[in-house]
């Protein structure tokens, strides 16, 4: 049999609980010695992701190998894999050296190897001297280093870990960061790691896994991820961001915020609806002149310890987000300019909203679980299967579910400079797009209304 190059595969990898998919459809293969993120929001599914390949969850679908063995049927306690949780799920009862020594004993590791292998696991983690401390008189930190030479004591292939840093204030985070990055340097063997915190991905990992809805959205180094973002939302999540609607006018030149910019993408087509996206520490700022390629009016100006982070109001109604080690207080007027290099072009994902739907009667017709009313429809008759396409702007929101003709949960706001985008989960389970300047937030209820001259038809 070919050994495989990866130490762990995990092969179109589903998780259903009930009706609810919390993975669908996840490849990701992780090299022996590789630091991997799992990154995402909340409810993403990285916590299931990681606790199916260290065994305390089934997959619904799809397979996972550790070292080319196929381990989806094998238990927990008999994967090469070793698990450090956020909460540290210490014996209270038991000293730090008796914690650390556990799962040894019950090996029945001789005393004398116990003895070795829980000094270097402590000397490992910094806390040499402490074998003999009650764990409960122990800081944050110093329980989650426990926790940590617990894990590794036992010499797995892979370390596990679960947001270990969440539970700790933000220097000690830090410092464990950088004390984590050593201690995988220096152990040599494969971390995959679990955070919401991008900038703690950034910092620790090899490779970014960017997590949203039970689906990978993009893995690459953290430079790829943040340099060029595939689409709108690892562009959102990772560092901040402006993101505009342009139009691709052709190869190298973009239209957006009012203006065309030439810039170095090519191989778009002509006037094509893309997404931009700038960093904020891209765009430069000045007192008015001809260089400008935007002029506005700052409206905050916030000290964020090394940078200054400005909002400026263009003439032409965006806002733009703009860092500068110098500051431009509210109220002044500036230009703007952005460089070609730093202006990331990415294809729209979608354009509009479009479902597959039948034909009622004439004057209705049926997406989405529910029946909407629509203008008469030449050509189409009852019982029809048509493709229905709504404008993101033609879907009107309503504070009170029962308003709607169906109803939904905002789960995704991504500000575009002059409006909101949201998506909205319908109860029917497909998302519906709207753009709104009304301001939403992630998780409210909302009533889903369209107008029947704003519902397209056309056959299928
Ligand atoms: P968080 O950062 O909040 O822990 P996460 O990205 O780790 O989020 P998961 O815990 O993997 O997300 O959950 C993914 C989705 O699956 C969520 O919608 C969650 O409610 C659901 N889920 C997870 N475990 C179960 C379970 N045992 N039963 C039902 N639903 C579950």
């Amino acid at each position: 049999m070919q050994k495989s190059n990866y130490i762990i595969e995990v092969q179109n990898v589903s998780k259903h609980f009930g009706d609810k998919i919390a993975l669908d459809n996840i490849n990701l293969n992780v090299k022996k010695g590789e630091f991997v993120t799992i990154l995402g929001p909340s409810g993403c599914g990285k916590t299931t992701l990681l606790r199916l390949i260290a065994g305390f969850q089934t997959t619904s679908e799809g397979q996972i190998k550790i070292s080319g063995n196929e381990i989806t049927q094998t238990p927990p306690h008999l994967r090469p894999v070793n698990t450090v949780f956020q909460k540290y799920a210490l014996f209270p009862h038991l000293n730090v050296f008796d914690n650390i020594a556990f799962g040894l004993k019950l090996k029945k590791t001789p005393e004398p190897v116990i003895e070795k292998k829980v000094k270097s696991a402590l000397k490992m983690v910094g806390m040499t001297d402490y074998e003999y401390r009650d764990v409960d008189s122990l800081s944050g930190g110093q329980q989650q280093r426990v926790a940590i030479a617990r894990a590794i004591v036992n010499e797995p292939e892979v370390l596990l870990l679960d947001e270990p840093l969440a539970a700790l204030d933000l220097k000690m985070r830090k410092d464990m960061q950088m004390e984590l990055k050593e201690m995988h340097q220096k152990l040599g063997i494969t971390f995959v790691y679990v955070t919401h915190d991008q900038e703690e991905a950034l910092t620790l990992s090899d490779t970014i896994v960017v997590m949203s809805e039970g689906r990978i959205q993009q893995i690459g180094t953290p430079m790829d991820i943040y340099n060029e973002p595939i689409n709108s939302f690892v562009a959102d999540f990772i560092g901040e961001s402006n993101i505009l609607n342009g139009t691709m006018v052709k190869d190298e030149k973009v239209a957006f915020a009012g203006h065309e910019f030439d810039c170095v993408d090519k191989g778009f087509g002509e006037n094509v609806p893309v997404d931009v996206v700038i960093r904020p520490e891209d765009i430069y700022i000045f007192d008015p002149q001809d260089a400008a390629q935007l002029n506005g009016v700052v409206t905050s100006c916030i000290f964020k310890g090394v940078h200054f982070e400005m909002l400026v109001q263009t003439d032409q109604g965006y806002e733009l987000m703009v860092q500068d080690y110098h500051s431009f207080e509210a109220g002044r007027r500036v230009g703007l300019l952005v460089k070609p290099f730093d202006i990331h072009v990415m294809k729209k994902e979608r354009t509009c909203n479009t479902f597959e739907g039948e034909m009622i009667d004439a004057n209705h017709v049926e997406f989405l679980g529910e029946k909407f009313e629509c203008l008469p429809q030449d050509g189409i008759e009852s019982g029809d299967k048509v493709n229905v396409e709504v404008d993101f702007k033609n879907v009107i929101l309503q504070d009170n579910e029962e308003d709607g003709v169906l109803s939904g949960d905002v789960n995704f706001i991504l500000y575009k400079g002059n409006h909101y985008h949201l998506t909205v989960g319908t109860d029917y389970g497909e998302d519906i797009y709207v753009d709104t300047n009304d301001v939403w937030d992630n998780g409210d209820c909302v009533g889903i209304t369209i107008s029947p001259e704003h519902i397209r038809i056309n056959k299928l």
